[in-house]
């Protein structure tokens, strides 16, 4: 096939967000490139398709007619026609077959394809705007290829609302090296480094201390070193850098050698599962003289709790308080178990019955309409009254199949034995987490929990993983079926 490749953008501002024409034809390009499509000859125009009678538009039209060409490779089809007339002529051309192929960025689009998808796409408005969000991506990914930086400047940065470009903040850049080059070092931690650059005087745009979780965030970011990370994808910035490629890789070793001990946490079989409720920071731990103790790291430099240390017995007895909320006994699981079983078979026991005579019913009433048809066909009745006979026997049909759809929706779903072990595990949870080593604990409390915060030594809220979190609010219910 011989394709012409056609762009389109308009002037007018609601295509704003549309793919510049440069961009619509690499990407093109690098479809028909992968495909093996045959380009005859490219198209780009920069005018609205919204009104008929464009230049370009008609010389694409008169290629295929003439036979130059017979396919079609464009961004969307919004692109080709904005309008029902262009759109019912392409519509027209494809069906018949001179046109044997538009294949658009994301679909083909073939002669014997329905008419009524296609005039969708060319000519509703409302397209457009779920056309958007994918142009913007690709918008983005084209300015990012270009070496721009589509968002936000990162901290040390501000953005230029003129020409859209990306310059340093001298209040600030001085200070995100100072904090590479402290990082690098490897004994400054996030919260050193904080400290250190406030006294000497870095503060948010906002004028506030910057904070090590913030500094954490940033000291990742290979931007500083001219490289722009987009969905794991590397882009060379047009921006300046402020650091070299070797301080950034010196920072990643650090990080990296600081990650590694974290196989040491089986040790701190709560770490990860507790917050502090005074500042919603995590807990963490660490051992002294052979006890673990887990304290707020108070991240955020404002809680007032972060110098409580608590050592794990105490917190190992909140934790089996909370298992104690999930507990049942296992004779009273499996006799409410056993008694719910029963139910369940007395009833499906009724329901079967039930659906046979509901079923032989059924079966009666075609015997008595074929006695009926006998009955006729020897003349015994008039057409009147086999008329109305027929009428009620058909009623009478409809209502026992509706019953028996009724009947059959009813049985019973056997969902108690799974129910049943949920129960036991919750069980046996606080036993089994009181008696178990560290690894076990943390085993246990990652099925059960989502999160633990702690406040003034207590547990302040929970919250347990499903299906757990329902046992422990019915805990008073003690119905198996009501699960
Ligand atoms: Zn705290």
């Amino acid at each position: 096939m011989k394709y012409i490749l056609y762009c389109r953008k308009s002037t007018e501002s609601e295509d704003r967000q549309v793919l510049s024409l440069d961009s619509q034809e690499k990407e093109l390009m690098d479809i028909a490139k992968n495909h093996n499509l045959n380009v005859i000859k490219v198209f780009k125009e920069s005018r609205s398709a919204k009104t008929a009678g464009r230049p370009i538009f008609n010389e694409v039209i008169e290629m295929i007619q003439s036979g130059k060409a017979d396919a079609l490779l464009c961004w969307k089809l919004d692109r080709l026609a904005r309008n029902f007339l262009d759109g019912g002529l392409i519509m027209d051309m494809l069906q018949r077959g001179v046109i044997k192929e538009i294949r658009t960025y994301e679909a083909t689009h073939l002669p014997n394809e329905t008419a009524f998808i296609m005039a969708m796409q060319f000519g509703m408005a409302n397209q457009y705007s779920r056309d958007l969000s994918t142009n913007v991506k690709r918008g983005n990914r084209a300015c990012l290829e270009k070496g721009g930086w589509p968002n936000k400047a990162p901290f040390g940065y501000l953005n230029n609302k003129g020409d859209k470009t990306i310059s340093i903040d001298s209040d600030r850049s001085k200070y995100v090296v100072k904090a590479f080059e402290l990082y690098a070092i490897g004994t400054y931690s996030f919260k050193d480094i904080s400290g250190l650059l406030f006294k000497e005087g870095l503060r948010t745009i906002a004028g506030t201390k910057v904070y090590a979780s913030h500094i954490h965030r940033f000291i990742d970011n290979p931007f500083y070193c001219g490289l722009m990370k987009r969905d794991g994808k590397y882009y060379p910035g047009n921006h300046e850098p402020i650091i070299s490629k070797e301080l950034f890789e010196r920072v990643q070793q650090v990080i990296h050698n600081k990650n590694r001990p974290r196989t040491k946490t089986l040790f701190f079989p709560l770490r990860g599962f507790l917050t502090c409720e005074n500042c919603g920071c995590a807990l963490t731990a660490s051992l002294k003289k052979g006890h673990q103790y887990y304290y707020c790291t108070n991240g955020k430099g404002i809680c007032t709790e972060h110098k409580s240390y608590m050592r794990e017995t105490l917190l190992h007895e909140i934790v089996a308080g909370l298992l104690q909320s999930i507990h049942f006994s296992e004779d009273h699981i499996n006799l409410v178990y056993e008694a719910a079983k029963e139910k369940a078979s007395v009833n499906k026991d009724y329901l079967n019955s039930a659906l046979e005579t509901l079923q032989k019913r059924l079966e009666s009433l075609t015997a008595k309409e074929k006695r009926l048809l006998d009955t006729f066909l020897d003349q015994q009745i008039s057409k009147e009254i086999y008329d109305a006979k027929v009428l009620e026997i058909q009623n009478d049909r409809v209502s026992l199949q509706g019953q028996i759809n009724d009947m059959k929706s009813k049985q019973p779903v056997f969902t108690l034995e799974p129910t049943r072990d949920v129960f036991i595990q919750a069980s046996r949870a606080r036993s089994e987490f009181m008696d178990g080593d560290d690894a076990k604990k943390r085993n246990i409390v990652s099925s059960l929990l989502w999160n633990l915060s702690i406040k003034n030594k207590t547990a302040a809220t929970v919250s347990f993983k499903s299906p757990y979190d329902i046992l422990a609010k019915e805990h008073k219910s003690d119905d198996i079926l009501q699960l």
